[in-house]
Formats: structure tokens, sequence, C-alpha cells
């Protein structure tokens, strides 16, 4: 059996383009025993996923060069060596950006395909929503009643967020690229979206909808987003800082942003937060999460491109604005 694979050819510095990719064919071999052949089904690219393009050590090490990549998929059990999986059984595992997999049984975990749709295990269910909910509960500590900032508002994160906000009793401001998207963050429940690429002053249009000020920010952007929050957020307000893709194809660290005086006389509390150190809240986020689930509260949004072959074109989609909620490439 043959699964195609995609290979970061060489590190990279700037924008990701097509030839920073190749897609090649690979062996699938039977299972020995304590492994299980697997169908990825579908599978995940994520913004992170850019540091460890770039050969520097970060929290996670860099992609092997010539070699797959790694990165979160769901598929199906083709043939199990491994007491505890049977072919059939739907599984979640970090043997992404490839077709297929053998793997040893115990790296991969089976998935309930019965109350959720396996994708959703790499979007709302998934790590996804639980940096969502990480960023809200645990950094932002948000109360009902108070006003939220959600960035990159239709992206995977942002969308999780704005509908978890809105479960927790807030009031959600999103901001988003584009009226399409705006139009969007308003159908999951955002009370006011701006357009960020249509105003050229960022904190005045959040001042315009909330006049009694934003009392906690959620950074997924950076840059101007983080200057502009600097000046919106109330006394004691609050950041979780989650990402800053604005800067991720940057060569160079970029130079300090501006306001960053108002965090001292504001008494401003950022907290950066990577999800994997927050693993113990998981089971309150599957408790939440079912209940908002239940009560018809979340509405799950994926952007999904066909076959491997479009895996390099998805992820840099990412940086282009492409997607609408998760960013997926189905297998
Ligand atoms: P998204 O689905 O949000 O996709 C990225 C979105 O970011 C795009 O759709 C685009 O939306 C926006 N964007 C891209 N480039 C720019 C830019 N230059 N300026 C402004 N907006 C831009 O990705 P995720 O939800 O997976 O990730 C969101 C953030 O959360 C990222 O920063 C990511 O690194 C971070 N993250 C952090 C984790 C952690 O553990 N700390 C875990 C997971 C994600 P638009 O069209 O609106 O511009």
């Amino acid at each position: 059996m043959k699964s195609r694979e995609v290979h970061l050819n060489a590190y990279l510095q700037g924008e990701p383009k097509p030839e920073n990719f190749s897609v090649v064919e690979a062996d699938l071999p039977a299972p020995d025993i304590g492994q299980v052949r697997v169908r990825n089904t579908y599978i995940s690219v994520d913004p992170y996923m850019r540091g460890r393009m770039s050969g520097r050590h970060t929290y996670i090490a860099p992609f092997a060069i010539g070699a797959v990549m790694e990165g979160g998929a769901v598929g199906v059990v083709a043939d199990s060596e491994f007491d505890g999986l049977n072919p059939g059984d739907h599984v979640m595992s970090m043997y992404g950006w490839r077709e297929g997999y053998t793997a040893a049984g115990n790296t991969v975990m089976k998935i309930d395909t019965q109350s959720l749709p396996e994708q959703a295990y790499l979007g709302i269910a998934g790590l996804t929503g639980l940096t969502a909910y990480v960023g809200l509960k645990r950094m932002i500590d948000l109360k009902e009643g108070e006003t939220v900032w959600m960035s990159a508002g239709a992206g995977a994160v942002g969308s999780a967020g704005i509908q978890f906000a809105k479960a927790m009793g807030a009031t959600v401001i999103a901001t988003a690229g584009g009226a399409e998207k705006c139009e969007y963050v308003k159908s999951i429940g955002a009370d006011h979206a701006i357009d960020y690429k249509a105003t050229d002053d960022l904190a005045a249009a959040i001042r315009a909808v909330a006049p009694q000020g934003v009392d906690a920010y959620f950074e997924n952007v950076g840059g101007t987003h983080f200057t502009a929050a600097l000046e919106v957020l109330n006394p004691r307000g609050r950041i979780a800082a989650c990402g800053m893709i604005q800067r991720y194809n940057d060569a160079e660290q970029a130079s300090i942003t501006d306001n960053l005086t108002m965090i001292v006389g504001k008494s401003l509390n950022i907290r950066g937060f990577i999800v994997s150190d927050h693993m113990d809240i998981q089971g309150d986020f599957v408790s939440d999460l079912t209940s908002w689930m239940m009560a018809g509260k979340i509405q799950p949004a994926e952007t999904v491109l066909d076959g491997i072959d479009q895996a390099p074109a998805a992820f840099m989609g990412l940086f282009e604005g492409r997607n609408t909620g998760k960013m997926l490439v189905k297998i």
C-alpha cells in the first residue's frame, strides 16, 4: 500500500511558498505486532507550524528537512495488530501531512464519532476549542457582563472563542478581515464586528462600538491589533496572549510596539500561554462544551480543501485569511 505525504524542502524565511514543499509517495507497510495502519480522513494545518518551518527551536522542535511533517489528523484504522483498536475505528493522531501511516497503536487515540463529526476533533472539540477555552477561562477569567475583544474572530480559535464568550455571558467585539467574515462573526453571536482591513484607526473603531471600554482582549494577531488593544483596554484589563500571526512571517523580530507604557498606567495583566501546558482543564472544557452544544449555542465551522496536494495551499491560506473557521484538508 502507498501513501502520499508532504515534506518540507528547506527552512524558510518570510512568506511560505509552494516550492518550499514536496508531495512524496511512501510505502505504507502492514502493521507489526502492536501497530495499526490508518487511512487519514482529515488533516489539520495550523499557524504554529510556521514556527517549526524556520529551523529555530522554540517551545517545540523544528520540522525535519526532507521528511514528512507532523500535525493533527483524524482517520480510520485499516488494519490492526494492536489490542484495543479494530479496523473501522476512528482515531486522532499527530500523524498529519500524509494520507496514511503505520504506527504504534498506543500513539493514537480512539475517538467517538457518534456524537460529533470526526473533523470536530481537529477544531472546536479539539485543541483549537481548548485554546479558546483556556484563553477565556484561565488567562482572562472572563466574567458575565464583561466586554471582550476577540481578534481573528472568523478563524478557528476566534470563532470558537466568540461562541464560548457569548455562552459565558459576555459582550463580544470581533475583528476580522473583510465584510463577509464580519457577517459570519455576527451570525455566530458577536455583538459587534469590525473589518480591520477597512479602518486605519482600529482603536477608534473599537471605541465607537464599546464606549464603556474593553475589559479583556484575546490576542491572536499581534502588531497593530496589540497596539490598539493597549489603547482601548480599561484599567486592570486582561490580555490572553494566544498568538501573533501578523509577525510569523517576519524574518527579524519586530520592533517593540507603541503604547507599552499603558501596561503600567492601566495595571494591565498580560498572560501568554501554550495550550498543551493546560491539559488539566480538559475535563471542564468537555463538560462546558457538551452543555453549550446541547443548548444549541455552538455552530462549528470549517474551510475544507480536498486532497493531500492541497495541504501546502491550505497552510499558506492561513496567512492570507482564506479560511473561515478551522482550516482542514480532506484526504
Ligand atoms: P485561524 O483559523 O485564525 O487562521 C489564521 C487567521 O488569521 C486568518 O484566517 C486571518 O483572518 C488572520 N490573519 C492572517 N494573517 C494576518 C495578518 N497579517 N494580520 C491580521 N490577521 C491575519 O488560525 P487559528 O485559529 O488556528 O490560530 C489563531 C491564533 O492562535 C494564531 O496566532 C495561532 O498561532 C494561535 N494559536 C495559539 C495556540 C496556543 O497554544 N497559544 C494554539 C492554537 C493557535 P482574517 O481574514 O480575519 O485576517
